[in-house]
């Protein structure tokens, strides 16, 4: 993809030099240039005739040189500092041109911009190196610069609990059996049990050891936060049910698995049930290179029930042994980083996240930054509602006070004070702004070309809202996916919680319906939307919200324009007519040619109107609706009245055929 944008910027740099060298070819190619006293032999009459208006060209050339050359003088080559985005009026500043010598430049690469419009870096940089600067970039993506800090030191490290996610077929018991392996919590028992959901739960055992577990969706189309799932995790525990075996998503699991380098331990579930099969599923597994120890592989299998509770222990006895080979460890005693699970907004207690320390110590009133929102931690959760005052590596917990909702997946980190904490997020929101939202979106001179050759794209403006920011960010994915070079939906905002008032505004100003998904709109959201005209659409299942969407933008598909050949007419002459204006009378040499239809006239080969109607056709005195081929007939065209003797008329119909994506 970025080498691809690389070829792409090098070859529109390329053809911009091109034109520059055609540019200053050009006078040279006219002094060779034949002209009509040239050819008389009349050279002396020649040389009176030019001198006048020569003589006044060639003194215009001069001042034209000497202002240039004055300009060159002036001309110093510059250090320009080009950040990642600029405006064309403020590159100009930079390199004390002229805002409009850049868009007269940029105009002969075939980019229109205006002096406020936005380019990015690159174009930028050609810009400046074109009129002959240096330049300098810098980045605001600087302030990035060690959020997550260094690589810590061995001997700080500690052994840490491993972290495990579930996956699996969907109804293979991934849920089931994260519900069973909270009994084998020691503590739950006296605590009354784990009490929320907050994405991720840790299992203590007797022994003292923890194992944490991460809750993964099982939904085919939140691959994407399950891949995430992943990615956080150090062991995957690969369910499949014993009575049915590999499915299509189990292979999607493995896939995932060896993508994040996470050792596979597979439970064999159900093996209660009658028709349990539990050597079919380890055959299988063989084709996928997962060969358990039975075989002589290194794959631990275990055998369990969920519903019936059995062969738990064992698992975790597999996973705990799991992560002895795989030594786990981190650094408790340094701030906090790790990763966000999922996050939501509250009623009563604001933005609420799940997170994953990796390592570190994540303490109540620490600073903490994630994706573009930060907070001071006010409480640390565990899966019980137990309020924490600190939690270590690998304990999932849910902090409350930050200022919005960050996404799954997005990396999170302690950091010294809120100036810092302002600097990185006010940076983040605006690279996403200017992401999402800028009508220049990509202004590199390659996007831009690519843009200009392309017929425009026709967009769906939508604003998602869903129960958990998990799911707004699958179905943004999943929409994305199905966008293409004619249509997309263009998502106006996406976002975790129920549809607001500000909500209904957004979408009234962007002219976008609002998709809820398993959320409601509030009592004023809902007034404001009817008396505005906003259209509310709620759904509960994902692929209904995405079929919906998949009906729209193929509505929203140019139809396919079908030409099919009539007949070719010659005109033989032409005349004007009183009332009826200019009138061709022509012999048609092949098919028939039909009043109505669409026409295209060629004249010696070049189109001259490529999409005319026949308005009247006649023989003779009679309005006739065909005429075959051989006959003689008269024609006249809606709003065409330069028809010649010897045109040829190509006579044929259009039809629209509907498309879908
Ligand atoms: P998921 O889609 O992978 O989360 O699967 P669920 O946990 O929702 O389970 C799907 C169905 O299989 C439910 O009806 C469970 O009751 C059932 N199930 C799960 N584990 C077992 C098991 O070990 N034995 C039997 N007999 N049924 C099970
Ligand atoms: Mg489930």
């Amino acid at each position: 993809m970025d080498r691809r944008d690389d070829d792409d910027r090098r070859r529109a740099n390329d053809a911009g030099k091109g034109a520059i060298s055609r540019a200053k070819g050009a006078p040279n190619r006219r002094e060779g240039r034949l002209t009509i006293q040239a050819v008389a032999g009349d050279s002396e009459g020649a040389e009176r005739m030019r001198s006048l208006a020569s003589v006044r060209r060639a003194r215009e050339r001069e001042r034209e040189k000497r202002k240039g050359g004055v300009q060159e003088q002036a001309r110093v080559a510059r250090e320009v500092v080009i950040p990642d985005v600029i405006t064309v009026g403020e590159l100009a500043n930079r390199m004390a041109t002229r805002g409009v010598e850049i868009i007269k430049f940029l105009m002969r690469q075939g980019v229109m911009l205006k002096i406020n419009d936005v380019i990015d870096n690159d174009t930028a940089e050609l810009v400046a190196t074109e009129f002959g600067h240096t330049v300098k970039r810098v980045s605001e993506a600087d302030v990035e610069e060690g959020f997550i800090g260094a690589e810590d030191i061995d001997d700080h490290l500690e052994p840490r609990p491993p972290v495990v996610t579930v996956m699996g077929h969907v109804d293979h018991g991934k849920t089931s059996l994260l519900d069973a392996l909270r009994s084998t919590d020691v503590v739950s028992g006296e605590h009354g049990g784990i009490t929320q959901h907050i994405g991720a739960y840790q299992v203590r055992l007797e022994n003292g050891q923890a194992v944490t577990f991460l809750d993964t969706p099982g939904h085919a189309a939140f691959s994407a936060m399950r891949m995430r799932g992943a990615n956080a995790t150090d062991i995957v525990i690969l369910v499949v049910a014993a009575d049915d075996g590999v499915m299509p998503q189990t292979v999607e699991a493995i896939n995932h698995a060896r993508a994040a380098g996470a050792p596979i331990i597979v439970a064999i579930n159900k093996i209660d049930k009658p028709g349990a099969d539990p050597t079919r599923v380890i055959n299988e597994l063989l084709q996928h290179e997962i060969v358990v120890e039975s075989l002589g592989g290194d794959t631990q299998a275990v055998e369990v029930s969920a519903t019936e509770k059995m062969g738990l222990t064992d698992l975790v006895e597999a996973v705990l042994l799991q992560a002895e080979v795989l030594d786990l460890k981190a650094n408790p005693d340094r701030t906090a980083d790790g990763m966000v699970i999922e996050s939501k907004l509250d009623k009563g207690r604001g933005a609420v996240a799940t997170v994953l320390v990796k390592r570190g110590t994540l303490k109540r009133g620490d600073i903490v930054v994630a994706g573009p929102n930060f907070g001071r931690v006010r409480a640390l959760l565990n899966e019980r509602g137990e309020q924490l005052s600190e939690a270590g590596p690998s304990v999932p917990v849910e902090i409350l006070g930050l200022d919005g909702t960050p996404d799954p997946g997005e990396p999170f980190a302690v950091v010294e004070n809120e100036a810092r904490a302002r600097e990185l997020t006010e940076y983040r929101v605006r690279v996403k702004r200017e992401k999402v939202g800028s009508p220049v979106q990509g202004a590199s001179l390659a996007d831009m070309m690519a843009k200009l050759a392309d017929k425009k794209v026709s967009e769906l403006p939508v604003i998602i809202k869903a129960d958990v920011q998990g799911s707004a960010e699958a179905i943004v994915g999943s929409l994305d996916k199905m966008g293409t070079d004619e249509v997309r939906a263009r998502i106006i905002l996406s976002g975790a919680g129920a549809i607001s008032e500000s909500d209904v505004m957004l979408a009234k100003g962007a002219g976008a319906p609002i998709l809820g998904f398993n959320v409601r709109a509030s009592k004023q959201a809902r007034d404001l939307a009817e008396r505005e005209g906003v259209e509310i659409r709620y759904y509960a299942i994902i692929y209904d919200l995405l079929d919906d969407i998949k009906g729209v933008l193929s509505g929203m598909l140019a139809p396919i324009q079908r030409e099919t050949f009539l007949g070719n007419a010659e005109v033989l002459q032409a005349f004007d007519i009183t009332k009826v204006g200019r009138v061709a009378g022509c012999r048609v040499t092949e098919g028939v040619v039909r009043k109505g239809a669409r026409v295209r006239i060629v004249r010696d080969g070049v189109v001259i109107l490529e999409l005319g109607v026949l308005k009247t056709l006649k023989r003779f005195k009679d309005e006739v609706n065909e005429v075959p081929s051989g006959q003689e007939c008269g024609m006249a065209f809606e709003g065409f009245q330069d028809i010649k003797a010897g045109d040829t008329i190509e006579c044929f119909n259009l039809e629209e055929v509907k498309r879908s994506l």
